[in-house]
């Protein structure tokens, strides 16, 4: 039995990988073969694309590396080949002559598409064996009573306490047979395919020091620091924008050099004195299962809003709102220095991302594919199904209880979720000295106080680019005017 061990981009890992450790299991049972593969699909490796996908590509390259080697370390090869998966997955079975595949379930609409394709175009005979770990619960596996998909959030979590036991982790491979397509082995039709790891120089990507560290062993070692640390205190601490209260596990989680399921083993012992804790951070981790189960049972929420009667909403166009919003300056500190945040560090705290969310789809009127689109772009955890699920929360147009008339107010948000400041000042250093009791709102300071702190309004830092109370009473009454036409219907 010859096994391809095909890795994806989502489960850029040893521990925990089933079909690894089923197939070496089988290898060394009974003499098989395994031939471990990554393919370096242009789509994402191609320098013009890499390039619009910063942050994600220096997590994957870093990742990728420390897997070819680890691969290696055990005593075997990760086969690299460029192309596109949909030809170069058959091309592999049919020259290497493999008698299986074996890989993960991707749950995204492109990704089933191409399975279905690569599935299709396999020699015959050859089996494709696609196994669970992305999320902790089998999408379909939780259903209403009526056999129907969840659309709201917390009748979903109480059906998922009930049928899912998150299985424990399983092992990393101690050794791995070596590959037999492996150095001269390599049949020529393969060998025109083989490329070097992407670096960083190769896709043309400059390093951003201020984003995490790819790799297993990194994501290991926050999983670790966290349940030893700010685990305890998640409940509190996870909206506090100032602390680092929360587990910076998303691109883990995202790239698959953590499962949920390690995940929620681990914490849940580290949590077992914090049941607070444990209650607040197991949810989260439901909350991403959600955002599959949903993408999975309405895969067109990536193109159209959840809620239909949003379809064909009057967003506005506004190219000078977005430019602020995007570089951070409209003037409101919180929503800046989560713009900031975001090109600085590839990430934004889950509040900040609402607040700054909230702010672009409702105070600014836009359309939150925008924002999508943005996030995606910069953010190192960014997630089909978890991103669209958070913008059109945010937007008023998604699942669940956030109602489309709650506006965030930008200002008290921020007294509530970063009293002194802390976030602001770190991301905003021209607002720095700035009194705790203005910070949010500098335009009420009064002029000696703004003098003392070095801040002009509207040159060292910008007067807000739109009121609070006209924005939100615009949103409110488009909003209103265009679900009552809906209704009238
Ligand atoms: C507008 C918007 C866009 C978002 N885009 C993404 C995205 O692209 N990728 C992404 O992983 N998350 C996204 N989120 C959810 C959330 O903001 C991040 O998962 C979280 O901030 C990651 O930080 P953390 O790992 O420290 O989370 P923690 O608070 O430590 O949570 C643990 C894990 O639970 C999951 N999680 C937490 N909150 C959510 C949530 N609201 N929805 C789904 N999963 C959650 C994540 O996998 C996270 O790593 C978005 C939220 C909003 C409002």
């Amino acid at each position: 039995m010859r096994t391809l061990v095909w890795f994806r981009g989502k489960d850029l890992r040893l521990h925990d990988h089933g079909p690894l450790l089923e197939a070496t299991k089988a290898a060394q049972k009974g003499g098989g073969e395994l031939v471990p593969l990554f393919v370096v699909d242009p789509y994402f490796f191609a320098p013009e694309r890499a390039r619009e996908l910063p942050s994600r590509m220096q997590y994957l390259v870093a990742t990728l590396a420390e897997l070819h080697a680890a691969v290696a370390g055990l005593g075997s090869e990760l086969l690299l080949l460029g192309g596109k998966s949909v030809d170069v997955v058959p091309l592999v079975a049919r020259v290497a002559e493999v008698d299986r595949i074996v890989a993960h379930r991707w749950t995204e609409p492109f990704g089933r598409e191409r399975d279905a394709r690569i599935a299709k175009a396999l020699p015959p005979g050859v089996r494709f064996e696609l196994h669970e770990g992305e999320t902790l619960a089998t999408p379909g596996e939780v259903m209403t009573q009526a056999g129907k998909p969840f659309s709201v959030f917390s009748p979903f979590a109480r059906a998922l306490a009930k049928v899912v036991v998150p299985g424990e982790p399983l092992a990393r491979p101690r050794s791995l047979p070596p590959s037999p397509v492996a150095g001269a082995k390599l049949p020529k039709e393969l060998r025109a395919l083989v490329v070097p790891l992407p670096t960083l120089a190769s896709l043309g990507l400059e390093e951003n020091p201020g984003l995490v560290a790819g790799g297993e062993a990194a994501a290991r070692r926050r999983l670790s620091l966290f349940s030893k640390g700010p685990a305890a205190l998640y409940d509190v601490g996870r909206n506090e924008l100032g602390v680092a209260g929360t587990s910076r596990l998303s691109q883990d989680l995202k790239f698959g050099t953590l499962t949920p399921r390690a995940v929620w083993h681990a914490a849940k012992e580290a949590l077992a004195p914090h049941p607070k804790a444990w209650a607040a951070f197991s949810n989260e981790l439901v909350w991403r299962d959600f955002a599959y189960h949903v993408l999975y049972h309405q895969p067109e929420v990536l193109t159209h809003p959840f809620r239909r009667e949003w379809e064909g909403f009057r967003w506005r166009d506004d190219p000078a709102g977005w430019e602020a919003w995007v570089a951070g300056e409209t003037g409101y500190p919180v929503v800046d220095a989560s713009a900031r945040q975001l090109l600085g560090e590839g990430f934004v705290h889950n509040r900040a991302r609402m607040i700054s969310a909230s702010f672009l789809c409702k105070h600014l009127m836009m359309d939150y594919r925008l924002g999508e689109a943005h996030y995606l772009r910069w953010l190192t955890d960014a997630d089909w199904a978890s991103n669209n699920l958070g913008w059109q929360w945010s937007a008023g147009c998604g699942v669940d209880a956030q109602p489309w008339f709650r506006v965030f107010n930008p200002v008290s948000q921020g007294e509530k979720f970063d009293p002194d400041g802390a976030y602001v000042r770190r991301w905003i250093p021209e607002l720095a000295r700035v009194p705790s009791k203005w910070i949010h709102a500098p335009w009420t300071a009064p002029a000696h106080e703004l003098t003392k702190a070095g801040v002009e309004l509207g040159r060292t830092y910008p007067r807000p680019i739109v009121d609070h109370a006209l924005a939100r009473g615009r949103f409110l009454a488009t909003a209103e005017e265009m679900l009552a036409r809906r209704r009238s219907r």
